[in-house]
């Protein structure tokens, strides 16, 4: 790994979170929280090397003698499932519906070929090097969930419940939120992606929604009555944080619908609102091509395409973006 070393805070009473120094593709925000009999993750890092840094960090957290015997996973994306191979003999937990999208991602090592193998001068080739060539997962074996359910799930780390509830369709078809009432947190997985003035973040990338679902999703958070929020990506937020990520996904909502009523096709949909420039902070705009795709789908009653092809069409957004910034000279720091 070529990243600094992530900052893990206490958050609250036996609460931690290990947030990763920079955004970017695939640096996940995860949990620890602590007791003196168990402790437990929510989310784990993307490869065995970040996994076990968050690992190490956790263990200098625990009192001895324990262990992270459980982990919870928001979503089946591989950025916070694929690093419990480094706690073995933890019992993982996710919803029934996540199988579905472990069926639906690569694998760690066909990943890790495809980022061998692919053409790094094609635009897929090139933008899943630069954004996935960091990470390596040449000896991570796929990780198969212990538990599964649907609806709530209520657990004990110690004396601190820990309320778990799985999620209508929202960031994919298998999303979950962990509800921390004595510490009032909530870690909602990638149901937010979190920006702050202070720690700028970068644009969502919706696969499953509708955007209807994960705005839910996130009054759903609200509702706990939580303080403390936890984003899948991002810096954490408090209550007026997230509803100021409602803005931002009622904006996207509001601009693919009317987009879809006028006739534009779905890539062309996302290159307009990527243009609006209405969030030059956040970084990674290309991904507005999956969240517009994925609206478009529930508008049109259309299926799931396949991971490469989404990626595709991602990576070639981006390409014309860093042609248009060389070409022009742009109001805004060219990103990389
Ligand atoms: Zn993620």
């Amino acid at each position: 790994m070529t990243i600094n070393r992530a900052n893990v805070s206490a958050i609250a009473e036996d609460l931690y979170v290990w947030l990763p120094p920079k955004r970017g593709w695939g640096l996940a925000n995860c949990g620890l929280l602590a007791s003196e009999t168990t402790a437990l993750w929510i989310d784990t890092p993307y490869d065995p090397s970040l996994a076990g840094e968050f690992l190490a960090a956790s263990r200098r957290l625990l009192p001895t003698g324990v262990d992270i015997d459980r982990v919870v996973v928001t979503h089946a994306n591989g950025d916070h499932l694929w690093g419990a191979g480094v706690l073995p003999d933890a019992e993982v937990i996710a919803t029934r519906e996540a199988l579905e999208h472990i069926h639906w991602e690569p694998t760690p090592q066909q990943q890790h070929a495809l980022l061998a193998n692919s053409d790094p001068d094609s635009p897929l080739g090139g933008y899943l090097r630069e954004h996935f060539g960091r990470f390596d997962w040449s000896t991570t074996e796929p990780v198969h969930p212990d538990t599964v359910f649907t609806g709530e799930l209520e657990l004990k780390v110690g004396r601190y419940p820990v309320q778990i509830t799985s999620l209508p369709a929202a960031h994919t078809g298998g999303d979950l939120m962990v509800h921390l009432p004595h510490q009032r947190a909530v870690f909602t997985g990638d149901v937010i992606f979190s920006s702050t003035p202070e720690q700028p973040g970068d644009h969502p990338s919706h696969w499953a929604g509708p955007l209807e679902n994960i705005i839910g999703a996130c009054e759903q958070a609200l509702a706990t009555g939580a303080e403390i929020f936890v984003p899948g990506h991002g810096p954490v937020l408090d209550r007026d944080g997230v509803r100021e990520h409602i803005g931002y996904l009622a904006y996207v909502r509001e601009r693919a619908h009317a987009l879809h009523a006028a006739g534009i096709p779905a890539l062309d949909a996302a290159r307009r609102v990527i243009a609006e420039q209405r969030h030059p902070e956040l970084g990674l705009p290309e991904r507005l091509v999956l969240t517009v795709a994925a609206e478009y789908r529930h508008l049109d009653g259309s299926e799931l395409p396949g991971v490469l092809d989404a990626m595709g069409q991602v990576a070639l957004v981006a390409r014309e973006l860093a042609e248009d910034a060389t070409r022009i000279p742009h109001p805004r720091s060219g990103r990389n």
